[in-house]
């Protein structure tokens, strides 16, 4: 019968409805921080490995909590992703950044990363084209970074999606590299500009030789297809200069700044008059 089933999964089903029941309360909450505002962009910085200095910013999603304070997306997007949230969401971001990016001076890159499940919809080749044209922000200034599982998923219709957004002019960057299944063919089969080698490869580059060997052939292999790396998580003089040594193009990490809110960055510009 009815309650002898419920006797039988009493804890089951409280433990259940409990993490549900927060699971919920998360999910409501997202649809209205989109709705509300509540999210914020922030972003960091990348830089030219040679020279130091400064060729644009990643932007970052964090979600201003009106009583959990700051979020990070580690706490959110996989929700968002589960819930479809990360369609708008990812709207909002890549709007918010290329409006953002247009006001920055013009030699500075603005790089977006876009969930595998915003490939799934029909709009997001319309939802780039607007978030230029609204900000009038070059498409060359706007980097598009993906991870490998869009390549594995759909691979013929996202591969002619980004045929697409190549000839907009936009960039595009193969992001967490070396951490998925991503085989070497992937790279060759797909139009990509750029390669963010994952910062678990950087982590323990300055003990493991292990990983300098690995650093050293993508950049050999991006080479030889035309393409360009960017180290991420770089933290350390050590590290960076390392990275350097190896022959990788772009660094980014808390070596060269945290994730900030835009009014937190600084741009070169002529003096303001003291008052
Ligand atoms: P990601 O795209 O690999 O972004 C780099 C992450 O590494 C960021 O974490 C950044 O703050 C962190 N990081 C940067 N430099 C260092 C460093 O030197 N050391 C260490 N330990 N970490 C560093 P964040 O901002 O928490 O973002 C986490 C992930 O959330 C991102 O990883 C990305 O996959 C996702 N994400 C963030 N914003 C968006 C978004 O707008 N859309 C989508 N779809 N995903 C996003
Ligand atoms: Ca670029
Ligand atoms: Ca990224
Ligand atoms: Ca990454």
């Amino acid at each position: 019968s009815k309650s002898a089933g419920r006797n039988c999964f009493t804890i089951y089903d409280e433990a259940m409805s409990a993490e549900l029941e927060a699971r919920n309360t998360l999910e409501g909450d997202l649809r209205d921080a989109i709705a509300r505002c509540q999210l914020e962009v922030h972003y960091q910085p990348f830089v030219d490995a040679l020279s130091g200095a400064r060729r644009g910013f990643e932007a970052l999603v964090r979600w201003r909590h009106p009583t959990r304070g700051l979020i990070p997306p580690d706490q959110f997007i996989s929700l968002a992703e589960e819930t479809g949230l990360i369609v708008p969401l990812g709207e909002f971001v890549l709007r918010r950044a290329c409006a953002d990016a247009a006001g920055w001076p013009s030699g500075l890159a603005v790089a977006v990363n876009l969930s595998p499940i915003q490939f799934k919809e029909a709009r997001l080749f319309e939802v780039i084209c607007a978030a230029l044209a609204d900000s009038g922000l070059q498409p060359q200034r706007l980097e598009i970074e993906i991870t490998e599982s869009v390549l594995l998923e759909r691979g013929g219709e996202n591969h002619a999606f980004m045929q697409r957004l190549k000839q907009l002019g936009v960039e595009l960057a193969l992001d967490d590299f070396g951490t998925g299944y991503s085989s070497l063919s992937y790279l060759t089969a797909f139009p990509f500009d750029k390669i963010k080698i994952d910062k678990s490869f950087i982590r323990n580059l300055t003990q493991q030789p292990r990983s300098s060997a690995i650093i050293s052939s993508i950049v050999t292999l991006a080479r030889g297809l035309d393409m360009s790396v960017t180290a991420e998580g770089v933290e350390t003089r050590e590290e960076y200069e390392r990275l350097k040594a190896l022959g990788v193009n772009f660094a980014q990490g808390y070596l060269f700044g945290r994730p900030q809110p835009i009014e937190r960055i600084l741009f070169d510009a002529p003096a303001k008059p003291s008052r």
